[in-house]
């Protein structure tokens, strides 16, 4: 799920894997890892994009992390995977 924030940066929502806050990124199709600071919430905020794609619409934006909970066994098995399914909203 994208929601345009007022300052117009996407915000994505992040998981806490406990050593990183992910996000799924749709222009990649891939898992975006970022620190997590202390964990939960304390990693919501605004970054710099982790594209790989050229072009991503978020490397001029960046993004809004918005915690929404611990990531799932199913979502950490996804991280692994080479071609990752992501989420699907
Ligand atoms: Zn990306």
């Amino acid at each position: 799920m994208t929601v345009e924030a007022s300052d117009n940066r996407p915000v994505l929502l992040a998981y806490d894997t406990g050593t990183h806050a992910i996000i799924w990124c749709t222009h990649c199709r891939c898992w975006h890892a970022h620190g997590r600071g202390r964990g939960g919430s304390d990693s919501d905020g605004h970054r710099v994009a982790h594209c790989h794609r050229p072009n991503s619409p978020y490397d001029r934006s960046g993004y809004v992390l918005r915690f929404i909970g611990p990531a799932t066994a199913e979502l950490l098995q996804d991280l692994k995977r080479r071609k990752p399914k992501g989420i699907h909203t």
